[in-house]
């Protein structure tokens, strides 16, 4: 019998462990399945912005690789400096706190799939202005976001949104919306002005655009769109058209890419060029395939898309290994963006939104009528995905 092809995996999230497993289920017998990734452990993304109304806890969405473990996908630890595909290497380094029990590994095949990187070295005064940035997008920055929104009592606040493609289109008026129900629920909101600054024609995803719109109507947030913010001072940030907003809570999701070894490694400028969306090998290397937020899809940057493209990336393994057996995967998806709650209450309600990309275009879905019961609905959406990925 030949020797098993040697299948490394970048990133431990959600498309890579997706890859892990699938290929071991499939094709245990023809594959020997390593995942290198950053940490130990897990943290799932879509309800981070409940952490700041207290509605989520860390303990919910952490998740460690002891079950991917025992179905026999390998794992080192320790972050992935380089790649090198003509020699099929990836070359890595120490993730404190964890030594790696290996710096180097060589590969049949690599799957890329370590998500994305914010890079707000592009503005001015990020460098030194950075710590008094916060998003819901990092455990750690969204503490502070917390922290800030529950003990100040006036204020402008400013919520950014940069170009598309980002991770998770909702997020940053999520984040509004959010900010909004904590200072309504403390009695302090009419202190305070909000400001939604969208780098993008409208709030994102479009398909919704007209219920976060009627929602910031309702709650008096200001809308800004079509402006990059260019500049951040101490306490006021500057956009593209010139235009000063002045801030005493600042939650700008910085400009998103991969992270910098796929560039250097000459698999795309901002994003991993893949041959199709059902085709996820790279455009030039036949053996070095993305999945995930990654990849430079024409879709949204998502968990649902980014699942999807990793049994696409199975499949095209399994399709070079000669399994005839494949898994069966579109691109569509339904998702749900919190959109608070107008009393201050800290019970948020959500719209529902949904796009099937086997239609041209799309076919949406959407309910924009924001429901307690959407907000339970991606409760369990995301919690069914840590635990088919990582709970068994
Ligand atoms: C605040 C927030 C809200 C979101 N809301 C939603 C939502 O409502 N709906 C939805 O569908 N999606 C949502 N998402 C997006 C969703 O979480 C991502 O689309 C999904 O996780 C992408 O999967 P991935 O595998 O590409 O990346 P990830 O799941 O991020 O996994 C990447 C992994 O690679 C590791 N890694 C990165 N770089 C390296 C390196 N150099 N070396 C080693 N390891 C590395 C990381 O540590 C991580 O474990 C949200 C995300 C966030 C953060």
């Amino acid at each position: 019998m030949s020797a098993k092809k040697k299948v490394v995996v970048i990133g431990g999230g959600i498309a890579g462990i997706a890859v892990a497993r699938n290929l071991v289920e499939k094709a245990g017998d023809l594959v020997d399945v390593t995942v290198v990734t950053k940490d130990p452990f897990y943290m799932s993304g879509p309800s981070r912005p409940l952490l700041v109304t207290g509605e989520q806890s860390y303990d919910r969405i952490v998740r460690g690789y002891e079950k991917v473990a025992e179905k026999g996908v390998k794992f080192v630890f320790g972050t992935v400096k380089s790649v090198d595909p003509a020699e099929r290497k990836v070359s890595l380094v120490e993730a404190p706190t964890r030594a790696p029990t290996a710096s180097e590994l060589s590969y049949d095949y690599l799957v890329v799939a370590p998500g994305v990187v914010f890079d707000g070295s592009g503005i001015e005064g990020y460098r030194e202005n950075w710590w008094r940035n916060t998003t819901v997008y990092e455990p750690g920055r969204v503490d502070v976001l917390k922290r800030r929104v529950w003990s100040e009592t006036k204020g402008a606040v400013v919520v950014y949104a940069p170009k598309q493609p980002y991770r998770c289109a909702p997020a940053p008026a999520e984040t509004a919306m959010t900010i909004y129900t904590v200072l309504k629920h403390r009695g302090v909101e009419k202190n305070f002005r909000i400001v939604h600054i969208d780098a993008n024609d409208k709030p994102q995803p479009p398909v919704i655009a007209d219920a976060i719109k009627a929602r910031y109507e309702e709650a008096g947030i200001e809308l800004v769109t079509g402006q990059e913010i260019v500049e951040i001072g101490p306490d006021y940030v500057v956009t593209s058209a010139g235009e000063k907003f002045p801030y005493t809570i600042l939650a700008a999701l910085e400009p998103n890419r991969a992270p910098r070894f796929v560039e250097e490694a000459g698999l795309g400028n901002r994003w991993f060029e893949v041959r199709s969306p059902q085709d996820l090998r790279h455009v030039k290397y036949d053996d070095v395939l993305a999945a995930g937020d990654v990849a430079k899809l024409p879709f949204p940057k998502n968990q649902e898309i980014a699942y999807e493209s990793a049994l696409f990336a199975v499949n095209n393994l399994l399709d070079d290994l000669g399994v005839g057996e494949k898994l069966s995967v579109q691109y569509a998806f339904l998702g749900w963006a919190y959109l608070g709650n107008l009393e201050g209450k800290l019970e948020t309600e959500s719209v529902l939104f949904g796009l099937n990309f086997n239609y041209k275009p799309p076919k949406t879905t959407k309910d924009p009528t924001p429901k307690k019961e959407y907000t339970e609905a991606k409760d369990k959406w995301e919690q069914n995905y840590l635990k088919n990925l990582f709970d068994h």
